[in-house]
């Protein structure tokens, strides 16, 4: 049997008991693709981007080695009481404040 616990919390998450929420996170560089302009469909341009992936890939440049990779996706299991708190606020921007205010 699969046994679950809250992520934030702590609380144990009983089959039969409390509900649980299941939250799913993706962060990943954002790019608009209307942003190309008429200097990227360049062939000069294009070409010297295909270099530098040629040489990134020879080096083994790949997102594995990067401190912030470029995709990267977080599960977590919550509770009823953290859910409702985290879709009020879910990058605890509130707390951020506090943190902030008592440094001062
Ligand atoms: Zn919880």
């Amino acid at each position: 049997m699969v046994h679950f616990t809250c992520d934030l919390c702590g609380k144990d998450l009983a089959p039969c008991g409390e509900p649980r929420f299941v939250v799913k996170i993706a962060a990943y560089a954002g790019y608009d693709p209307n942003q190309i302009t008429e200097d990227d469909l360049d062939e000069d341009h294009m070409e010297a981007v295909a270099q530098i992936l040629r040489r990134e890939e020879a080096e083994g440049a790949l997102s594995s080695d990067l401190d912030a990779p470029a995709f990267k996706g977080f599960r977590y299991d919550l509770c009823s009481d953290c859910h409702g708190r985290f879709i009020k606020d879910p990058l605890n921007r509130d707390t951020m404040k506090i943190l902030n205010f008592s440094e001062n």
